[in-house]
């Protein structure tokens, strides 16, 4: 399980790196990258955006 972020969305505000409790996300530059061995899909993050611009996979 992970997470799909959209990429024609995503501003790359950086909200969801501070709010996932393992620490999956990081913003490099201006892109944002998901650990999938960290992710273990809880959807905060997909919760917290605003702009709806991830998705929770199974
Ligand atoms: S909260 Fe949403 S818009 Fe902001 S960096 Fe995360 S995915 Fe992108
Ligand atoms: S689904 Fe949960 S664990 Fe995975 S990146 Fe989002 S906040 Fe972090």
């Amino acid at each position: 399980m992970s997470i799909k972020i959209n990429r024609y969305k995503c501003g790359y505000c950086g909200t969801c790196v501070g709010v996932c409790p393992k620490g999956a996300l990081e913003l490099v530059e201006t892109w944002l990258e998901v650990d999938e061995d960290l992710c273990m899909a809880c959807g905060i993050c997909d919760r917290i955006c605003p702009v709806g611009a991830i998705e929770v996979i199974k």
